[in-house]
């Protein structure tokens, strides 16, 4: 990088798995990082470890869902770190059932992490964005917008994600600001993990027939997201938006 100053990134749900593998990533790109996740211990902990490698970057504690603790959020990063030009919504859950058996509670909480906290993010980061006439937001959405057998719940709000991105794009292009998606394949992290214990599979065979499938033949690491989402917020992408970009060592979609 050079002397000037970096570029702000907020990165959700960065406590672990592909979210925390993104925002070292960007550390190491250069930007100063806010790690936002519902465990505030464990970012800040990542924090100080990126600090720790020379990096710039704050832990806090936030649930996307709630718009109060957004908006605060949101303006403690543009006071300790500057105005945040990059977004990564990347705060997920999943409440996995088939749809008899699926609560209403299993729903509702679907929807407002991954709908709901996206809305509230990205509406209270844009405006940072669009005075800067610059800025980036990445959607974590997935390959069960395809359709999931047990997350119909799940689907549906990853499928939403890539209407979100598509119209988000269309209204804050015109400030330079680029909207794009990352739709993931299998990814080992702890939510795979989950899913394997669901099943009552143990996770090394849920992963290797997992991969069995895959056309590369392997699973997903996180950083295989980090390097997707390091080109979608960097200059040289100022002309992709409004894509969704499956990441998922086959085509998929
Ligand atoms: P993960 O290991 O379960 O991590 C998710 C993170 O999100 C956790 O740190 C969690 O915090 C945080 N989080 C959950 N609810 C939140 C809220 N309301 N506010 C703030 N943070 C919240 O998941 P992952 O596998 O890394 O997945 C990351 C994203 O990629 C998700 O959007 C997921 O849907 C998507 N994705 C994953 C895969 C995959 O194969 N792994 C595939 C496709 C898409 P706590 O630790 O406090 O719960």
């Amino acid at each position: 990088m050079t002397d000037s100053p970096s570029r702000v990134a907020i990165v959700t749900g960065a406590g672990r798995g592909i979210g925390s593998a993104i925002a070292t990533r960007l550390a190491s790109d250069g930007f100063a990082v806010a790690l936002a996740d519902l465990d505030e211990a464990a970012v800040k902990t990542a924090a100080e470890a990126i600090t720790a490698d020379g990096g710039r970057a704050i832990g806090v504690g936030v649930d996307v869902s709630d718009s109060e603790a957004v908006d605060a959020a949101v303006a403690t990063v543009a006071d300790e770190l500057g105005a945040p030009t990059v977004l990564v919504n990347n705060a997920g859950i999943t409440r996995d059932n088939l749809l008899f058996k699926m609560t209403e509670s299993d729903w509702d909480s679907v929807m407002n992490v991954h709908l709901r906290g996206s809305f509230l993010m990205s509406r209270a980061a844009q405006k940072y964005m669009t005075q800067q006439n610059w800025g980036r937001i990445v959607n974590l959405s997935s390959t069960s917008a395809l359709g999931n057998r047990g997350q119909a719940n799940y689907a549906a709000a990853k499928a939403g994600l890539q209407g979100f991105t598509k119209t988000l794009a269309i209204e804050l292009g015109k400030f330079g600001v680029t909207v794009n998606a990352i739709a993931p394949g299998f990814i080992e992290t702890d939510m795979t993990a989950a899913t394997a214990e669901r099943l009552g599979v143990p996770f090394e065979e849920f992963k290797k027939a997992a991969a069995a499938e895959i056309p590369v033949r392997r699973v997903g690491k996180p950083s295989d997201i980090a390097n997707v989402v390091s080109f979608l917020v960097s200059d040289e992408a100022s002309f992709v938006s409004g894509q969704v970009i499956y990441v998922a060592g086959g085509p998929k979609a």
